[in-house]
């Protein structure tokens, strides 16, 4: 991969510049500055207009091919797309559907189900959510319960899934079944799509540490899926299920975002009186120098996928030290906040706007080592592929 710009990708970068430039709202880019995305600065009606506004312009799902209805970017293409958006501080819309069941459908979908499903994930007109944990399923995910028993044309499903993002404003669902309880637990787990609004589905929230209603708990009782819903052969749903895994790692790694945000906690501390401070300028060089590491460990990926690669070790790798970098980087406004950081939530906050989101972004991020499968096990992973343990 070569990593100078070409003229024609300087030319690419200044179109998308004009374009944020001109569609990016100010309470927008107010909520990048604070650090706080959807559920504290950005409300679901703001993303929703914005995710609306990008796939008018065919850019919701930048990283898919033409032949889906993406834009056919090259791998340079999507990451300058990143760069500049992150830079001018235009939020990626929350969707699953974009970074994990697209990809996915492409790969195992029948044809009728790429044709049903993918455009309305571009158009954002579906909002799905992930049903794979549960309350004794998480990182030992192969042991999930949610049973699925075959009646005439459906599957009648019966269980639990917990931590579901999101599940209060999503129409549909991607979930992972047990369709067999006998011999290998990976063998009997199958892949099926639903729709939220099916009889039998209750969603109960959780409240997370930040306050604010991420999460929930999603009941099933004898609720009726249609077979043809199933994505890949009953029994295959663990092959889809790792597919997707990888591709939602690759996402969680956020460097364009922690690119960004590292500008703004300089722009902070020169506004802040940090600029003297030689402990808190070293804290922030320290977590510069590992966010250069990250870039060029995203460069190896990215250059590994144009060359037909999928992501492997890689995406646990960028997992693990994007996220632990996102918690430094909230730990770094807390610090610089000093005593306004003490109020729990925004609508409680004192003191300079800066620091309204701090404690709030801080907390939730504690989360960022757990979703998408955790720290420990993303080690586990790296022991097993890279050193062969
Ligand atoms: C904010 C948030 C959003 C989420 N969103 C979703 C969602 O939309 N859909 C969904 O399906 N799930 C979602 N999850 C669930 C998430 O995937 C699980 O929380 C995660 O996989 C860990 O599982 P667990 O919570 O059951 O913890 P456990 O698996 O019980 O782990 C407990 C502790 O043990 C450690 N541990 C477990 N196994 C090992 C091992 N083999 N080696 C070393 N250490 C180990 C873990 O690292 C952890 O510290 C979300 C979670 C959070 C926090």
């Amino acid at each position: 991969m070569d990593i100078d710009y070409s003229p024609e990708d300087l030319a690419f970068k200044q179109e998308l510049k004009d374009w944020f430039e001109a569609n990016l709202t100010p309470d927008l880019k107010a909520a990048a500055e604070s650090g706080a995305d959807l559920g504290g600065a950005v409300s679901i009606d703001q993303m929703v207009t914005w995710a609306k506004k990008l796939s008018g312009k065919g850019w919701l799902a930048p990283s898919w091919p033409k032949k889906y209805g993406g834009p056919g970017w090259n791998t340079t293409q999507l990451y300058i797309f990143n760069e500049v958006r992150a830079e001018v501080g235009a939020p990626m819309p929350f969707s699953m559907g974009v970074a994990m069941l697209g990809p996915a459908l492409m790969k195992f979908g029948t044809p009728e189900q790429k044709e049903k499903y993918l455009p309305k994930i571009l158009s954002f007109e579906d909002w799905w959510c992930q049903g794979y944990s549960e309350p004794g399923a998480g990182s030992d995910l192969a042991s999930l319960k949610l049973s699925a028993v075959p009646d005439g044309d459906d599957y009648v499903l019966n269980g639990s899934k917990i931590w579901t993002t999101y599940a209060h404003y999503a129409n549909r669902m991607f979930c992972l079944v047990r369709t067999n309880a006998e011999g290998k637990k990976q063998e009997g787990i199958s892949f099926i799509l639903l729709d939220m609004d099916t009889p039998g589905l209750d969603i109960r929230p959780i409240i997370s540490i930040d306050g604010a209603h991420h999460l929930n708990q999603v009941f099933f009782d004898n609720v009726r899926v249609p077979k043809r819903n199933l994505v890949g052969e009953e029994g295959q749903g663990w092959t889809v299920a790792k597919f997707l895994l990888t591709h939602e790692r690759s996402s969680i790694s956020g460097v364009a975002e922690s690119t960004a945000n590292i500008k703004r906690i300089r722009r902070i501390a020169g506004e802040h009186g940090y600029d003297d401070d030689l402990q808190m300028q070293l804290k922030i060089a320290s977590s510069d120098l590992d966010l250069m590491a990250l870039r060029y460990t995203e460069f190896r990926m990215l250059s590994g996928l144009e060359s037909g690669q999928v992501p492997g070790a890689e995406s646990s790798m960028l997992k693990i030290k994007g996220t632990e970098l996102q918690q430094a980087i909230s730990e770094l406004r807390v610090d610089m906040a000093g005593h306004y950081a003490y109020p729990w939530h925004a609508d409680t906050a004192v003191g300079p706007e800066d620091f309204r989101y701090a404690t709030q972004v801080y907390n939730f991020g504690r989360a960022s080592t757990i979703y998408g499968g955790s720290s420990e096990v993303q080690y586990g992973v790296l022991a097993k592929m890279v050193l062969g343990l």
